[in-house]
């Protein structure tokens, strides 16, 4: 089934940079069309209070704040539509997105669609995911473990970089590692294994995350690889640092992306790609700062481009 109707805006996700892309289109009087995923307000919706959204001295909920930003979109205009976005046509104009048995069409196309933290899988993660001690944010939820131990799980740059902000509020912080060298870069994996709060423990992969029944983490249990020697380790946090995988799937194959799959955009620009009025914003563009602020920043770029690409071509 097809539907004539031709959008000005569609932007394709709910989290940070889709919501804040959504509230300036609107605001532009473009009538902007969100396709909620099935998650809809984005990662955020996952931790409990974010501290360090500028404007909330006190903190604000998660949930709460895209809950607001949503509301702040449907004021000025904006519709949301749930749908699975499964392919793309951007080879003419208007541009398609297929979804099921719709297609939408669409002058403009904003792509927001985040990255997912990859996870360990191991029993007791999911369980005591958001708020419980299991956590993929420690610039979010670091604070929470004043004078506590931690453990973070990953070798890469993400987890030194998680373990050495983790020590500001931490008493120990335990980097569990399943080699016996960092993959992160040299200065971080030095800075990391040289600080005096935090312990390696190499050659370990992580098998459980205690504390379930309690609902809340008590204990990490690793297996070392080498000796097969099990250790409880006494973190009350758990910060899982082995990757995000960028929700990029159906546009991945007619826009630039890099090798782990984060779009690309076209020099000069943080949001613009190679396809004329298609943006991009937010984590799924960005695997250096993911932050709900910056997420924000570049939806409200994607906007303001595309309103003036609107304006230039008709909208
Ligand atoms: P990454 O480099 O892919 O590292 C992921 C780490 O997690 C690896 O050490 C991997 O172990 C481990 N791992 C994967 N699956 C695991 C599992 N199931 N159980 C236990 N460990 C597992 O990811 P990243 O650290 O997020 O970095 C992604 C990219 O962003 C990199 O290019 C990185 O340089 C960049 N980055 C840069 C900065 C910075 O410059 N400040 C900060 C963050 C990220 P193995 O080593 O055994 O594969």
């Amino acid at each position: 089934m097809s539907n004539t109707q031709v959008e000005n805006v569609v932007i394709v996700g709910t989290g940070c940079a889709g919501l804040t892309a959504a509230v300036y289109t609107a605001r532009a009087n473009l009538g902007p069309l969100v396709i909620e995923g099935p998650l809809p307000g984005g990662q955020l919706t996952t931790t409990s209070e974010v501290e360090n959204f500028p404007g909330f001295p006190e903190g604000v909920d998660g949930f709460q704040l895209m809950d607001n930003l949503r509301k702040q979109a449907a004021k000025f205009g904006t519709r949301f539509e749930q749908a699975w976005v499964q392919s793309v046509d951007f080879t003419s104009m208007p541009r398609k997105l297929v979804c099921g048995d719709r297609t939408i069409l669409a002058k403009a196309v904003i792509i927001a669609t985040g990255a997912s933290p990859r996870m360990t899988g191991i029993p007791g993660e999911k369980e005591l995911y958001g708020g419980k001690g299991v956590t993929t944010c420690a610039t979010c939820d670091g604070a929470f473990y004043r004078k506590m131990e931690v453990a973070v799980i990953g070798g890469g740059d993400s987890a030194a970089e998680e373990a050495l902000f983790l020590t500001r509020f931490a008493s120990k912080v335990y980097l569990v590692h399943r080699r016996d060298s960092l993959r992160a870069s040299r200065i971080m994996a030095e800075r990391a294994t040289s600080h005096p709060k935090i312990e390696m423990v190499w050659d370990s992969a992580p098998l459980e995350v205690q504390g379930v029944s309690e609902g809340a983490v008590s204990g990490l249990k690793v297996r070392n690889l080498k000796t097969g020697a099990e250790r409880v380790l006494p973190a009350k946090g758990i910060f899982v640092a082995i990757g995000h995988v960028p929700n990029s799937g159906p546009f991945a194959s007619v826009l630039d992306v890099d090798s782990n799959g984060y779009f690309v955009p076209t020099e000069g620009s943080q949001v613009r790609t190679k396809v004329p009025g298609v943006y991009v914003a937010g984590d799924c563009a960005d695997h250096v700062y993911r932050q709900a602020i910056t997420a924000a920043g570049m939806g409200c770029q994607a906007a303001i481009d595309a309103e003036r690409w609107l304006a230039e071509h008709g909208g």
